[in-house]
């Protein structure tokens, strides 16, 4: 039985395919999210690269920010289940996972079946998002994806004091003005979201194993930041940024069995 789950994240579509609730057949993410066609093209790409049609899937589970609003979906399922459900499966011993996605903050408490306990969520601010280290990328004029790299070089890290992402970004400015290097600037900044995500994992108490999911899993620089801030380790999976959709894969099948 193959299902399918779709996350529409606030910048990222990501689907997974399923066979029988346990093996993981294909994959796929788009950097477009609710609100454009990054949905419709995951959803045609995905069949394309596993050789399947829609009549193939036995059930389709929606999840994110977008959910409501893929018409192809049997069922919609809320972020919260669908990430504790998906990080559980790929790390199994997980009892708080930490989302961090391109809006929100996520840190959730499961039970050792993988379901949901409680959770808590940032308020409405991008403080500690992708939205704050996306807009700094942009400061700093590097990509994304080489944070990490800038923060394993910082030799004297900045330090951010403004939570705020526009008056973080002036911060930023300023201290680039004074000399600061990318690097340290760069640290500074996923110091930043370190600090600001674990006062929210420490409100909801942690529960060790703890793991990471959602885009920002992939910055190394606030992963090991977080280890730092929280006193632990944080396990991530390559799979990290994947595990809302896995999560509706998951729930797809139960919901067929
Ligand atoms: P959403 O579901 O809200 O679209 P995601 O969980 O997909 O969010 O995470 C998106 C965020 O992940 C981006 O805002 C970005 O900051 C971060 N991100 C995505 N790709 C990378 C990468 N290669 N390296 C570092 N960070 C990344």
């Amino acid at each position: 039985m193959i299902t399918l789950g779709i996350d529409i994240g606030s910048t990222t579509s990501k689907s997974v395919l399923l066979k029988d609730g346990k093996q993981i057949l294909e994959s796929y993410l788009v950097k477009a999210g609710t609100g454009t066609n990054g949905a419709e093209i995951c959803f045609n790409e995905i069949l394309l690269k596993a050789n399947l049609k829609i009549e193939d899937l036995e059930c389709i589970v929606a999840t994110g920010y977008g959910r409501n609003h893929f018409k192809q979906a049997d069922f919609q399922a809320s972020e919260l289940m669908c990430h504790a459900l998906g990080t559980h499966f790929l790390l199994p011993r997980t009892r708080t996972v930490i989302d961090i996605g391109g809006q929100d903050i996520k840190v959730i408490t499961l039970n050792d079946k993988g379901m949901l306990e409680s959770f808590q969520m940032n308020d409405k601010c991008a403080a500690g998002t992708g939205r704050f280290l996306d807009v700094m990328s942009q400061v700093l004029q590097i990509k994304i994806d080489n944070f990490e790299e800038e923060y394993f070089k910082a030799d004297n890290p900045s330090v951010i004091s403004n939570t705020c992402t526009v008056f973080a970004e002036s911060e930023v400015i300023s201290q680039l003005a004074q000399g600061a290097t990318i690097s340290n600037v760069a640290a500074g900044v996923c110091n930043s979201v370190a600090s600001r995500v674990s006062s929210l994992v420490k409100r909801q108490g942690i529960n060790e194993e703890v793991s990471i999911s959602g885009g920002v899993a992939k910055n190394g620089g606030v992963v090991d930041s977080l280890e730092k801030h929280l006193n632990c380790n944080v396990n991530r999976s390559d799979f990290a940024q994947l595990a809302g959709a896995l999560g509706a894969a998951i729930l797809a099948y139960r919901k067929k069995n």
